[in-house]
């Protein structure tokens, strides 16, 4: 089985292709989204009960349905005081309904409520991403994970990246995932972690 040169990044959202192109491109592969692929497929359903469950529906249904190889993450946030929640449900959690912005905004404020008066040394959490490549036929190439270990701040802070990076709180930088710059996220990131694992499964493909 040989390397591919060029992939495309199966997600709606934007920031996850500038993550993954950004750690991707320099080992010499080709990122695309979907977009300029004209990837109008329709999207799978996430029955996965697992973050890697997920990235593999994605990634065999958007290889088989554009004919490429694509690379598909599943990620979240898993907060141990709330029993891992909400997992596979981060996206959703307070809702499917509204915009990516208004969806990430419900869930900041849900996870605020859930929170409220656990103490601080209970409040470990982590974002994990799960990668799955698939060839054009649709069949697995690689599978990587990547986790990125913070806790829940008392409050809401800095305005980079997207989703709960407000609330993972980072002890060691002093600050949170939203307060770090993309190239300071990237370096320490669940997405990052597994970013980088698959550009050395790929490099292992020959
Ligand atoms: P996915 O798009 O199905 O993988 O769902 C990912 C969801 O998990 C996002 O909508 C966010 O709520 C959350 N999430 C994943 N990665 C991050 C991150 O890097 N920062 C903040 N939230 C994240």
């Amino acid at each position: 089985m040989s390397a591919p040169r060029e992939i495309v990044v199966a997600t709606g959202n934007p920031h996850k292709v500038e993550e993954i192109r950004a750690i991707l491109g320099p080992s010499g592969l080709v990122v695309r989204s979907l977009d300029e692929v004209g990837g109008a497929c329709p999207e799978p359903d996430e029955t996965g009960r697992t973050f890697e469950a997920n990235a593999r529906i994605k990634a065999v249904a958007y290889a088989k349905a554009t004919g490429r190889t694509v690379l598909a993450d599943d990620s979240g946030l898993e907060v141990d005081a709330l029993g891992g929640e909400p997992g596979v449900d981060s996206a959703i959690w307070a809702g499917a309904h509204g915009t990516r912005a208004e969806r990430d905004a419900r869930n900041n404020v849900k996870l605020a409520e859930r929170m409220r008066g656990i103490p601080a040394d209970r409040r470990s959490a982590r974002f994990v991403c799960c990668m799955c490549l698939a060839d054009s036929a649709g069949r697995v190439l690689a599978e990587t994970r990547g986790a990125f270990e913070g806790r829940i701040g008392d409050a809401p802070r800095g305005s980079h990246g997207f989703g709960y990076d407000p609330w993972l709180w980072l002890d060691d930088a002093g600050c949170s995932s939203a307060q770090l710059s993309p190239q300071a996220k990237n370096a320490r990131s669940h997405r990052g972690h597994a970013a980088r694992a698959m550009v050395e499964a790929i490099r292992m493909l020959g």
